[in-house]
Protein backbone atom coordinates (compact mmCIF):
# COMPACT_ATOMS: atom_id res chain seq x y z
CA UNK A 1 0.00 0.00 0.00
CA UNK A 2 2.97 2.40 0.93
CA UNK A 3 4.82 1.51 -3.20
CA UNK A 4 1.29 2.47 -4.31
CA UNK A 5 0.87 5.54 -2.39
CA UNK A 6 4.19 7.05 -3.23
CA UNK A 7 3.36 6.27 -6.82
CA UNK A 8 0.21 8.18 -6.69
CA UNK A 9 2.35 11.07 -5.29
CA UNK A 10 5.08 10.76 -7.59
CA UNK A 11 2.16 10.07 -10.60
CA UNK A 12 0.48 13.87 -9.19
CA UNK A 13 3.96 15.66 -8.65
CA UNK A 14 4.42 14.67 -12.68
CA UNK A 15 1.01 15.62 -13.59
CA UNK A 16 1.70 18.99 -11.75
CA UNK A 17 4.73 19.92 -13.33
CA UNK A 18 3.32 19.10 -16.92
CA UNK A 19 0.77 21.57 -15.64
CA UNK A 20 3.03 24.04 -14.64
CA UNK A 21 5.20 23.52 -17.82
CA UNK A 22 2.41 24.10 -20.39
CA UNK A 23 1.27 27.07 -18.64
CA UNK A 24 4.02 28.72 -19.14
CA UNK A 25 4.47 27.14 -22.42
CA UNK A 26 1.25 29.13 -23.32
CA UNK A 27 1.76 31.95 -21.49
CA UNK A 28 4.61 32.46 -23.93
CA UNK A 29 2.92 31.89 -26.94
CA UNK A 30 0.11 33.86 -26.00
CA UNK A 31 2.75 37.22 -25.88
CA UNK A 32 3.27 36.15 -30.21
CA UNK A 33 -0.87 34.68 -30.83
CA UNK A 34 -2.10 38.21 -31.62
CA UNK A 35 0.77 38.81 -33.85
CA UNK A 36 0.07 35.81 -35.62
CA UNK A 37 -3.32 36.42 -36.21
CA UNK A 38 -3.96 32.96 -34.38
CA UNK A 39 -7.01 34.45 -31.97
CA UNK A 40 -10.15 35.28 -33.52
CA UNK A 41 -13.86 36.00 -32.11
CA UNK A 42 -17.08 33.71 -32.57
CA UNK A 43 -20.64 35.36 -32.08
CA UNK A 44 -23.21 33.17 -30.51
CA UNK A 45 -27.00 35.00 -30.61
CA UNK A 46 -29.28 35.35 -28.32
CA UNK A 47 -33.36 34.80 -28.74
CA UNK A 48 -35.43 37.09 -27.17
CA UNK A 49 -38.09 34.38 -26.28
CA UNK A 50 -41.81 36.16 -26.80
CA UNK A 51 -40.88 38.58 -29.57
CA UNK A 52 -39.23 35.15 -31.20
CA UNK A 53 -36.00 37.70 -32.69
CA UNK A 54 -32.51 38.06 -32.00
CA UNK A 55 -31.38 40.53 -29.91
CA UNK A 56 -27.78 40.57 -29.91
CA UNK A 57 -24.95 37.83 -29.73
CA UNK A 58 -21.73 37.40 -27.14
CA UNK A 59 -18.74 37.86 -28.49
CA UNK A 60 -15.71 34.79 -27.61
CA UNK A 61 -12.75 34.88 -27.87
CA UNK A 62 -10.95 31.68 -30.25
CA UNK A 63 -6.91 30.33 -30.09
CA UNK A 64 -6.10 28.10 -32.90
CA UNK A 65 -2.21 27.41 -32.15
CA UNK A 66 -0.37 26.28 -35.14
CA UNK A 67 1.07 23.24 -33.54
CA UNK A 68 -1.29 22.73 -30.34
CA UNK A 69 -4.87 23.16 -31.95
CA UNK A 70 -7.73 25.06 -30.68
CA UNK A 71 -6.93 26.66 -26.53
CA UNK A 72 -9.95 27.01 -24.79
CA UNK A 73 -10.72 30.20 -23.76
CA UNK A 74 -11.47 28.55 -20.10
CA UNK A 75 -7.39 27.59 -20.25
CA UNK A 76 -5.53 30.57 -21.49
CA UNK A 77 -8.02 33.59 -20.45
CA UNK A 78 -6.72 33.11 -16.57
CA UNK A 79 -3.30 33.08 -17.97
CA UNK A 80 -3.91 35.82 -19.91
CA UNK A 81 -5.24 37.51 -16.50
CA UNK A 82 -2.52 36.26 -14.63
CA UNK A 83 0.12 37.40 -17.38
CA UNK A 84 -1.23 40.86 -17.37
CA UNK A 85 -1.49 40.03 -21.53
CA UNK A 86 -5.09 40.52 -21.29
CA UNK A 87 -4.69 43.85 -21.33
CA UNK A 88 -3.75 43.86 -24.90
CA UNK A 89 -6.18 40.67 -25.84
CA UNK A 90 -8.63 42.50 -23.95
CA UNK A 91 -8.10 45.86 -26.44
CA UNK A 92 -7.87 43.35 -29.21
CA UNK A 93 -11.30 41.89 -28.70
CA UNK A 94 -12.75 44.85 -27.87
CA UNK A 95 -11.57 46.85 -31.36
CA UNK A 96 -12.45 43.71 -33.44
CA UNK A 97 -16.09 43.66 -31.77
CA UNK A 98 -16.27 47.04 -32.62
CA UNK A 99 -15.40 46.55 -35.94
CA UNK A 100 -17.76 43.78 -36.87
CA UNK A 101 -20.37 45.97 -35.29
CA UNK A 102 -19.64 48.35 -38.21
CA UNK A 103 -19.51 45.74 -40.57
CA UNK A 104 -23.07 44.67 -39.61
CA UNK A 105 -24.01 47.99 -40.55
CA UNK A 106 -22.71 48.40 -43.58
CA UNK A 107 -24.80 44.78 -44.75
CA UNK A 108 -27.81 46.99 -42.55
CA UNK A 109 -27.51 44.37 -39.85
CA UNK A 110 -28.29 46.10 -36.50
CA UNK A 111 -26.96 44.19 -34.06
CA UNK A 112 -25.56 44.20 -30.53
CA UNK A 113 -22.80 42.60 -29.79
CA UNK A 114 -22.03 41.78 -25.48
CA UNK A 115 -18.13 41.88 -24.95
CA UNK A 116 -16.17 39.66 -22.02
CA UNK A 117 -14.66 42.22 -19.88
CA UNK A 118 -11.55 40.57 -17.35
CA UNK A 119 -11.02 41.89 -14.10
CA UNK A 120 -7.76 43.53 -14.99
CA UNK A 121 -9.34 45.13 -17.92
CA UNK A 122 -12.04 46.60 -15.27
CA UNK A 123 -9.82 47.50 -13.03
CA UNK A 124 -8.24 50.40 -15.74
CA UNK A 125 -9.78 53.71 -14.40
CA UNK A 126 -9.81 55.02 -18.28
CA UNK A 127 -11.51 51.95 -19.41
CA UNK A 128 -14.65 54.00 -20.15
CA UNK A 129 -12.47 56.52 -22.14
CA UNK A 130 -10.77 53.75 -24.37
CA UNK A 131 -14.10 52.17 -25.04
CA UNK A 132 -15.19 55.43 -26.01
CA UNK A 133 -12.33 56.22 -28.14
CA UNK A 134 -12.69 52.57 -30.13
CA UNK A 135 -16.37 53.07 -30.53
CA UNK A 136 -15.46 56.51 -31.98
CA UNK A 137 -13.21 55.07 -34.75
CA UNK A 138 -15.43 52.90 -35.77
CA UNK A 139 -18.43 55.35 -36.07
CA UNK A 140 -20.66 52.85 -34.35
CA UNK A 141 -23.96 53.95 -32.04
CA UNK A 142 -23.03 53.06 -28.35
CA UNK A 143 -26.63 50.92 -28.05
CA UNK A 144 -24.85 48.51 -30.06
CA UNK A 145 -22.16 47.57 -27.43
CA UNK A 146 -22.67 45.61 -24.20
CA UNK A 147 -19.93 44.76 -21.82
CA UNK A 148 -20.30 41.04 -19.32
CA UNK A 149 -18.67 41.89 -16.34
CA UNK A 150 -18.97 39.26 -13.10
CA UNK A 151 -20.72 39.89 -9.47
CA UNK A 152 -16.81 39.57 -8.12
CA UNK A 153 -15.56 42.20 -10.41
CA UNK A 154 -18.36 44.50 -8.98
CA UNK A 155 -17.67 43.93 -4.84
CA UNK A 156 -14.03 43.88 -5.55
CA UNK A 157 -14.10 47.76 -5.08
CA UNK A 158 -17.63 48.88 -5.00
CA UNK A 159 -17.11 52.79 -5.45
CA UNK A 160 -14.86 52.21 -7.87
CA UNK A 161 -16.94 49.76 -9.81
CA UNK A 162 -20.17 52.40 -9.52
CA UNK A 163 -17.83 54.68 -10.85
CA UNK A 164 -16.74 53.06 -14.18
CA UNK A 165 -20.18 51.79 -14.50
CA UNK A 166 -21.85 55.40 -14.11
CA UNK A 167 -19.68 56.64 -16.75
CA UNK A 168 -20.02 53.63 -19.74
CA UNK A 169 -23.91 54.29 -18.56
CA UNK A 170 -23.77 58.12 -19.55
CA UNK A 171 -22.58 56.71 -22.38
CA UNK A 172 -25.12 54.82 -23.39
CA UNK A 173 -23.33 51.23 -23.18
CA UNK A 174 -25.18 48.40 -22.18
CA UNK A 175 -23.94 46.24 -19.27
CA UNK A 176 -24.61 42.40 -18.11
CA UNK A 177 -23.52 40.90 -14.89
CA UNK A 178 -22.24 37.41 -15.97
CA UNK A 179 -22.31 34.13 -14.55
CA UNK A 180 -25.22 35.54 -12.42
CA UNK A 181 -25.69 33.57 -9.11
CA UNK A 182 -22.46 31.92 -8.38
CA UNK A 183 -20.88 35.26 -6.41
CA UNK A 184 -22.29 36.76 -3.56
CA UNK A 185 -23.81 40.13 -4.42
CA UNK A 186 -26.61 41.02 -2.44
CA UNK A 187 -30.21 43.11 -3.24
CA UNK A 188 -28.88 45.87 -1.83
CA UNK A 189 -25.68 46.47 -3.72
CA UNK A 190 -27.38 45.27 -6.82
CA UNK A 191 -29.45 48.26 -6.67
CA UNK A 192 -26.55 50.90 -6.51
CA UNK A 193 -24.69 49.42 -9.86
CA UNK A 194 -26.57 50.76 -12.95
CA UNK A 195 -27.07 47.26 -14.31
CA UNK A 196 -29.51 46.79 -17.20
CA UNK A 197 -29.48 42.83 -17.35
CA UNK A 198 -28.71 39.59 -15.54
CA UNK A 199 -27.59 36.23 -17.28
CA UNK A 200 -28.25 33.34 -14.93
CA UNK A 201 -25.17 31.03 -14.82
CA UNK A 202 -25.15 27.63 -16.92
CA UNK A 203 -24.56 25.73 -14.10
CA UNK A 204 -27.89 26.82 -12.67
CA UNK A 205 -29.81 25.96 -16.32
CA UNK A 206 -27.70 22.69 -16.68
CA UNK A 207 -30.38 20.75 -14.47
CA UNK A 208 -33.15 22.88 -14.73
CA UNK A 209 -36.85 21.85 -13.83
CA UNK A 210 -34.87 18.15 -13.21
CA UNK A 211 -33.08 19.62 -9.92
CA UNK A 212 -35.30 21.12 -7.50
CA UNK A 213 -32.70 23.63 -6.02
CA UNK A 214 -31.40 24.90 -9.42
CA UNK A 215 -35.05 25.40 -10.58
CA UNK A 216 -35.81 27.37 -7.66
CA UNK A 217 -32.62 29.34 -7.87
CA UNK A 218 -33.06 30.12 -11.15
CA UNK A 219 -37.16 31.38 -10.31
CA UNK A 220 -35.47 33.54 -7.49
CA UNK A 221 -33.25 35.28 -9.76
CA UNK A 222 -36.02 36.55 -12.68
CA UNK A 223 -38.10 37.36 -9.62
CA UNK A 224 -35.50 39.42 -8.72
CA UNK A 225 -34.17 40.74 -11.90
CA UNK A 226 -38.01 41.80 -12.66
CA UNK A 227 -38.01 43.48 -9.46
CA UNK A 228 -34.85 45.74 -9.87
CA UNK A 229 -36.47 46.26 -13.16
CA UNK A 230 -33.48 44.49 -14.87
CA UNK A 231 -33.84 42.07 -18.32
CA UNK A 232 -32.69 38.34 -17.52
CA UNK A 233 -31.11 35.90 -19.69
CA UNK A 234 -30.35 32.70 -19.42
CA UNK A 235 -27.08 31.10 -20.73
CA UNK A 236 -26.40 27.37 -21.63
CA UNK A 237 -30.00 26.84 -22.67
CA UNK A 238 -29.54 23.09 -24.61
CA UNK A 239 -33.10 21.91 -24.34
CA UNK A 240 -36.30 22.59 -25.58
CA UNK A 241 -37.82 21.67 -22.15
CA UNK A 242 -35.67 23.84 -20.47
CA UNK A 243 -36.66 27.09 -23.25
CA UNK A 244 -40.29 26.33 -22.47
CA UNK A 245 -39.77 26.34 -18.70
CA UNK A 246 -38.01 29.85 -18.89
CA UNK A 247 -40.68 31.47 -21.07
CA UNK A 248 -43.41 30.31 -18.89
CA UNK A 249 -41.36 32.07 -16.23
CA UNK A 250 -40.65 35.00 -17.54
CA UNK A 251 -37.23 34.62 -18.23
CA UNK A 252 -36.64 37.55 -21.10
CA UNK A 253 -33.68 35.90 -23.39
CA UNK A 254 -31.76 32.57 -24.08
CA UNK A 255 -28.58 32.04 -25.46
CA UNK A 256 -27.56 28.08 -25.64
CA UNK A 257 -26.84 24.95 -27.89
CA UNK A 258 -30.56 25.00 -28.86
CA UNK A 259 -31.03 28.50 -30.28
CA UNK A 260 -26.91 28.16 -31.77
CA UNK A 261 -23.83 27.30 -30.87
CA UNK A 262 -21.50 30.21 -31.31
CA UNK A 263 -20.52 30.81 -35.22
CA UNK A 264 -17.60 32.87 -36.65
CA UNK A 265 -18.60 35.68 -39.07
CA UNK A 266 -19.44 34.54 -41.94
CA UNK A 267 -21.89 31.71 -40.24
CA UNK A 268 -23.70 34.47 -38.10
CA UNK A 269 -24.46 36.63 -40.53
CA UNK A 270 -25.52 33.85 -42.74
CA UNK A 271 -27.91 32.99 -39.81
CA UNK A 272 -29.07 36.63 -39.06
CA UNK A 273 -29.96 36.85 -42.95
CA UNK A 274 -31.91 33.21 -43.32
CA UNK A 275 -33.83 34.55 -39.72
CA UNK A 276 -35.10 37.51 -41.27
CA UNK A 277 -36.10 36.21 -44.91
CA UNK A 278 -38.25 33.55 -43.08
P1 LIG B 1 -18.67 32.74 -20.34
O1 LIG B 1 -18.53 34.22 -20.44
O2 LIG B 1 -19.56 32.23 -19.28
O3 LIG B 1 -19.14 32.27 -21.79
C1 LIG B 1 -20.12 31.28 -22.02
C2 LIG B 1 -19.47 29.96 -22.33
O4 LIG B 1 -20.49 28.95 -22.43
C3 LIG B 1 -18.76 29.94 -23.67
O5 LIG B 1 -17.64 29.09 -23.52
C4 LIG B 1 -19.80 29.31 -24.60
O6 LIG B 1 -19.24 28.72 -25.75
C5 LIG B 1 -20.39 28.28 -23.67
N1 LIG B 1 -21.74 27.88 -24.04
C6 LIG B 1 -22.68 28.61 -24.67
N2 LIG B 1 -23.83 27.92 -24.80
C7 LIG B 1 -23.63 26.72 -24.23
C8 LIG B 1 -24.47 25.55 -24.03
O7 LIG B 1 -25.64 25.50 -24.41
N3 LIG B 1 -23.91 24.49 -23.38
C9 LIG B 1 -22.62 24.52 -22.94
N4 LIG B 1 -22.16 23.44 -22.32
N5 LIG B 1 -21.81 25.59 -23.11
C10 LIG B 1 -22.32 26.68 -23.74
P2 LIG B 1 -16.20 29.48 -24.10
O8 LIG B 1 -16.37 30.16 -25.43
O9 LIG B 1 -15.37 28.25 -24.04
O10 LIG B 1 -15.67 30.55 -23.08
C11 LIG B 1 -15.32 30.20 -21.77
C12 LIG B 1 -15.06 31.39 -20.92
O11 LIG B 1 -13.88 32.10 -21.36
C13 LIG B 1 -16.17 32.44 -20.97
O12 LIG B 1 -17.23 32.06 -20.13
C14 LIG B 1 -15.43 33.67 -20.49
O13 LIG B 1 -15.34 33.67 -19.08
C15 LIG B 1 -14.05 33.46 -21.08
N6 LIG B 1 -13.95 34.26 -22.32
C16 LIG B 1 -14.28 33.95 -23.59
N7 LIG B 1 -14.03 34.96 -24.44
C17 LIG B 1 -13.52 35.97 -23.68
C18 LIG B 1 -13.06 37.31 -23.97
O14 LIG B 1 -13.10 37.82 -25.11
N8 LIG B 1 -12.60 38.04 -22.91
C19 LIG B 1 -12.57 37.54 -21.64
N9 LIG B 1 -12.09 38.33 -20.64
N10 LIG B 1 -13.00 36.30 -21.33
C20 LIG B 1 -13.48 35.53 -22.34
CA1 LIG C 1 -19.89 35.91 -20.72
CA1 LIG D 1 -21.37 33.36 -18.40
CA1 LIG E 1 -19.15 30.81 -16.99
Amino acid sequence: AKEVGRNTYEFYEAELNQLAIRRHQLANELRQAIKNEELSLVFQPQLNIKANKVIGAEVLLRWHHPILGNISPAEFVPIAENTGLIKEIGAWVLDNACAKIAECQKEGIDIRLAVNLSALQFRQVDLPESIASVMQSHRIPPRLLEVEITESMLMRDVSQAIDILERLKEMQIRIAIDDFGTGYSSLSYLRRFPLDALKIDRSFIDELVVDADDTAITLAIISMAKSLRLEVIAEGVETAQQKEFLAQNNCDDIQGYHFSRPLNYQEFTDFLKKRVDT
